[in-house]
């Protein structure tokens, strides 16, 4: 008894909940193949939960530029940006995400959730307020308790909830801040980002877009959907990862140059954390050349989501499967959610099963994220898996 018993009993709840987590140690084995580490060598799974979407991870040219770099400079960086940390290509790689972005300027932080707890603190406090789309990934959440500011969340791409919101609220405070992602990592869809900025500019706030799932897939040149849907202008923060579809490790944030110069100041996450690794860097300065130059590379990955899911749609399944590459399946109880990965495994197919409270409750689901690892002949079996077992898991 004693101390401990508080934190056993929350984990006896989530067993009950069906929804206690645990980490699966597995081995990689290229091509999007993994092998459960505690089971037999020949139980080999293929991948749908990797955000690896262009499979960049395995790219001759990300290993290439990472394994120069460690064989040159090390394995680690050594020090913060602001102590000895900024190597050369650190400024290489902000200058070229900025190009990617189209902005003045980048500020480079040690992952995405570093960056959104740092970013959003530094642009509001106590006197301001922060609108926030209720789907918002956790590390916004947690950089809007940091900031301390009022915390208003409008219903998930509810455009006309958010204006409500903004007439009742907006003039009660100094800065207002819209905070959304371009591509949901939870759903797979799209915020309507254009009436956004309509919306924004009309009510003066300032709009941070999480581009975490967008960045190298979406647009003629791989910026996001802040790119496609031309409203960089409307963007005051463009934020994204290194880590999904360009393969590698760390994020950006994009936008003006004196705003970049504030964050370099203000955001404690990148004042004090130690800088990314060389060799990391390295890899992800590969992968946005390669995003810049290869648009063939989204254009295949695009091509094998469709596959999948007119697989879906020809098997039978009415949902809506979602405009991107993730694809989620809605299967409602945390229980059948589980049942159904558990039977997909069988098969040779590793798919989480999604559950509150990364999800509401009552939508627990199973998220299928597509990769350019994916062949299509993977892709027609693992649909038709999918579709069997939603049939015969009740
Ligand atoms: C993954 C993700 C992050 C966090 O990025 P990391 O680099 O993994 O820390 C932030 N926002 C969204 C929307 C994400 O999907």
């Amino acid at each position: 008894m004693g101390s401990m018993e508080r934190y056993n009993a929350f984990l006896r709840q989530r067993d009950r909940a069906a929804t206690r987590r645990a980490p699966v140690a597995l081995r990689r084995l290229g091509q999007g193949k993994i092998v459960p580490a505690s089971g037999p060598a020949d139980a080999v799974l293929i991948d749908f939960s990797s955000n690896d979407y262009l499979a960049l991870t395995e790219h001759p040219a990300l290993i290439a530029a990472s394994g120069k770099l460690l064989a040159e400079m090390g394995t680690g960086a050594g020090a913060a940006r602001l102590m000895s940390g900024t190597l050369e290509i650190h400024q290489q790689l902000e200058q070229e995400t900025a190009l990617l972005k189209g902005t003045e300027a980048a500020l480079v932080f040690g992952s995405g959730y570093l960056a959104n707890i740092g970013v959003i603190p530094a642009l509001v406090d106590r006197r301001d307020v922060i609108f926030c789309d209720r789907l918002n990934h956790a590390s916004i959440y947690d950089g809007c308790l940091l900031a301390g500011a009022r915390l208003i969340r409008f219903r998930h791409n509810d455009l006309n909830h958010l204006e409500q919101l903004l007439r009742q609220q907006r003039s009660k405070f100094q800065q207002a801040l819209i905070i959304v992602e371009s591509i949901y990592s939870m759903d797979g869809d799209r915020c309507p980002l254009k009436e956004l900025a309509g919306l924004k500019n009309r009510f003066n706030c300032l709009l941070l877009v999480d581009e975490a799932h967008a960045t190298g897939l979406y647009g003629a040149g791989g910026g996001g959907l802040i790119e496609e849907d031309a409203v960089s202008a409307s963007v005051d923060i463009a934020m994204g990862t290194f880590s999904k579809a360009l393969g590698s490790y760390g994020a950006y944030i994009a936008a003006s140059r004196p705003l970049v110069d504030y964050l370099v100041n203000r955001a404690r996450t990148f004042i004090y954390s130690t800088a990314l690794p060389p060799a990391v860097v390295g890899a992800s300065l590969a992968a946005l050349r390669l995003v810049r130059n290869e648009p063939g590379l989204r254009r295949d990955l695009h091509q094998r989501v469709e596959l999948f899911k007119k697989c879906l749609s020809d098997g039978g399944l009415t949902d809506d499967p979602g405009p991107s590459q993730i694809v989620p399946i809605l299967v409602g109880e945390s229980r059948r959610a589980v049942a159904i990965a558990a039977a997909l495994r069988e098969k040779g197919y590793f798919v989480t099963a999604v559950r509150p409270p990364t999800v509401p409750k009552k939508t627990a689901r199973l998220r299928f994220s597509i990769t350019r690892h994916h062949r299509p002949e993977e892709l027609r079996q693992a649909a038709a898996a999918l579709l069997r077992a939603l049939a015969e898991v009740r």
